[in-house]
């Protein structure tokens, strides 16, 4: 089997795959249904999840070639793996070429239910722009859309409470996102991402590779 890829690049960007963990299991997710692939990519980590140094030098051989944004997201939820994710964008703030690239964290949202406090100050430090996929437009839909295990039935409300307090905190830019055809409305999830100070981004529905 294609060795894990820990930094992989995708458009205009480079990706750091932190984690397969997550706790959810979203309808739409393409990691069960793309087996892990993703663009000829592995992302399958297998249990081996990469040290903040160790995504630090591979970003280094690749940052020659230049990108627009540094993005956390894998197919798995980077907060699970906040002290890696703070220890990489503090550092990734800190080159000779930053701002030249912004930093930007993909994430389902729920990490302060996930890491039992309020990182977003941390966040502040390390990231540029959060995108939370927000995916449903009341607490009902969210359970079906993105099944959270349990201990996380209720995240609806701590995923919206994240949502404003990052759009509070001054990033450059927030957003929540709602994937089309799992259910959801997506204009009803615009105007909720718009109560909470949030932009919005309608993702395209991924089905086949
Ligand atoms: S939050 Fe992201 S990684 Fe987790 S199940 Fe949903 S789509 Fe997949």
């Amino acid at each position: 089997m294609q060795s894990p890829s820990i930094v992989y690049r995708f458009k205009n960007g480079l990706y750091i795959n932190l984690t397969n963990r997550c706790p959810n299991l979203c309808a739409f997710c393409i990691k069960t249904k793309w087996h892990m692939q993703f663009n000829g990519y592995n992302l399958d980590l297998q249990g081996k999840e990469p040290s903040a140094q160790e995504v630090l030098a591979l970003l280094d051989k690749e940052m020659h070639t230049p990108c627009q944004e540094v993005v956390f997201c894998g197919y798995g939820e980077p907060t699970m793996r906040l002290d890696a994710l703070l220890e990489i964008g503090r550092a990734l703030k800190k080159r000779a070429d930053y701002p030249s690239f912004k930093v930007r964290l993909n994430t389902n949202g729920l990490g302060n239910l996930i890491n039992k406090r309020d990182i977003v100050p941390d966040l502040k430090t390390a990231v540029d722009i959060v995108n939370v996929s927000l995916n449903a437009q009341n607490e009902t839909l969210w359970r079906q859309i993105v099944r959270p295990a349990p201990g996380y039935e209720d995240g609806f409300k701590s995923v919206l409470d994240f949502l404003k307090k990052c759009a509070a905190a001054g990033f450059t830019r927030v957003a929540a996102s709602c994937v089309d055809n799992t259910g959801a409305d997506p204009q009803a999830v615009k105007a909720l991402a718009a109560s909470c100070g949030a932009a919005f981004n309608e993702r395209e529905y991924l089905d086949e590779q």
